[in-house]
């Protein structure tokens, strides 16, 4: 059985999978009696609906702001509505990208 995991099976909700793994999903779903239970937790889970920042981030996708607003974030200049975005993209949403591409601009900044 090919390793079916969680977010997998997310996407597979979503129709978010390429048709390859759809099809393995399903077949794995038609072989698997737990993997339909754990296909139905995913659901309920879903259906209560996950309020966390992260959650709400990964459904709808808030943009990642450009890096020269990035940029501009770190140096404290622009509109300060960008700026609010910025630092709760960066620090409440938390988002890895983002953090990574800042720590690149500090240590360009730094030279
Ligand atoms: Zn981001």
């Amino acid at each position: 059985m090919p390793n079916i995991t969680r977010q997998m099976l997310r996407d597979y909700l979503h129709d978010a999978l390429p048709e390859a793994e759809m099809a393995a999903v399903e077949k794995a779903l038609r072989g698997s009696p737990d993997l339909r239970k754990l296909l139905d937790g995913e659901r309920d889970e879903e259906d209560r609906g996950d309020h966390t920042v992260g959650a709400i981030w990964r459904r709808e996708r808030v943009s990642c702001p450009a890096r020269d607003q990035l940029g501009g974030y770190l140096l404290g200049a622009g509109d300060p509505d960008l700026l609010d975005y910025v630092e709760f993209h960066i620090n409440v949403i938390g988002c890895p990208y983002c953090q990574a591409n800042l720590d690149d601009l500090r240590k360009l900044q730094g030279e």
